[in-house]
């Protein structure tokens, strides 16, 4: 039988890397991550599983959620961790380069997590970092408008977890709705939709944000079914999650976000009698109008849930990227 190779879980740059077994296996690995870190027993055992391993954590675009829990996520398993968290004060202001900035990352650390408001850029140093000896693995936790895979990855467990019961994500309808076009998190999680089996997406947004064509395009390719409206009152019965998102206006070139009305994108009380008694309400965070407060004592309301998933599940991607994640599936603490 001809067998694939399985991919290499090394770097992590975007979301097309990955595939239904490896997404499977993370979420089993956060859940059995989380029952470790149940008992002080079960803590000071993750604590010493990468405590010979260090991080650098390149964050030179705004953060606060993933930054955090990036960090959590290495003190629970006593990984050591430098930061860099303003181009300002490093070397670049020197003139240079951030490919020789981050070549001298890899000279000090194990691994180095990145977030920065240009495109493709940690696709470069992964680039850069399998042709030089010490091969260390670059995470992306934000390139730009474009990716944000460690987000999708959470955003999956957090899916897996409220369908449990549910048979899982398969054959689910998704809303996505706000900034489409510019929301590197809906982006990322519409990738792996492929995985998924007999999916449909609802893209709710006004036409000046509606979703790329790059995405909408690898959907058609992969059979996977959405479309596109500005209605979010018609859209809301037949969905099972919604997953909104606010606008991005720091990456507008001429204040184009000023001119849409936004007023039909936010979802209030109101909206919470439209859903499915099981439906599901996600968002990255941070949030502005678009959730209205009230809305988050609502037991559907998973966002905040989703925030503390997204420590674990990075967890799990460290545990997974230094190939210890045999000593916690099979870990006796799980008895
Ligand atoms: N925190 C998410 C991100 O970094 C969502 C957002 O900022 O709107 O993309």
């Amino acid at each position: 039988m001809d067998r694939q190779p399985k991919p290499e879980f090394f770097h992590i740059l975007r979301t097309q890397q990955f595939d239904r077994a490896i997404l499977d296996e993370l979420c089993d690995l956060t859940t059995a991550i989380r029952k470790f870190a149940k008992t002080r027993e079960g803590l000071n055992y993750l604590r010493g599983l990468l405590a010979h391993k260090r991080a650098m954590l390149y964050f030179t675009q705004p953060s606060t959620r993933t930054f955090l829990s990036f960090n959590n996520a290495c003190q629970i398993l006593g990984i050591q961790t430098s930061e860099i968290r303003d181009a300002s004060t490093s070397s670049e202001v020197k003139g240079e380069s951030l490919l020789d900035s981050l070549r001298t990352f890899s000279s000090y650390v194990d691994v180095v997590v990145m977030r920065t408001k240009e495109e493709g850029l940690a696709e470069s140093a992964a680039e850069l970092f399998d042709h030089i000896k010490r091969r260390v693995p670059i995470v992306n936790a934000g390139s730009g408008r474009d990716q944000h895979p460690t987000q999708a990855l959470l955003d999956i467990y957090t899916l897996e977890r409220s369908f449990k019961e549910m048979g899982g994500i398969d054959g689910k309808t998704i809303g996505m709705m706000g900034d489409l076009r510019r929301g590197r998190t809906v982006r990322s999680l519409c990738y792996l939709m492929k995985n998924y089996r007999n999916m449909r997406l609802v893209f709710i947004a006004p036409e000046q944000f509606q979703m790329e064509d790059d995405i909408k395009i690898h959907l058609q390719h992969h059979g996977v079914e959405f479309h596109e409206t500005k209605d979010l009152n018609s859209a809301l019965p037949e969905l099972d999650a919604i997953y909104i998102t606010r606008i991005q206006d720091e990456y507008d070139k001429s204040g184009e976000s000023k001119g849409v009305d936004l007023g039909k994108f936010k979802f209030g009380t109101e909206h919470l009698k439209m859903m499915k008694p099981h439906g599901v309400i996600m968002h990255p965070l941070p949030r502005r109008e678009e959730i209205h407060t009230d809305v988050d004592i609502d037991p559907r309301a998973k966002y905040w849930r989703q925030e503390r998933n997204g420590m674990w599940m990075r967890v799990a991607i460290f545990v997974k990227q230094f190939k210890m994640d045999h000593l916690i599936m099979h870990g006796h603490l799980l008895d």
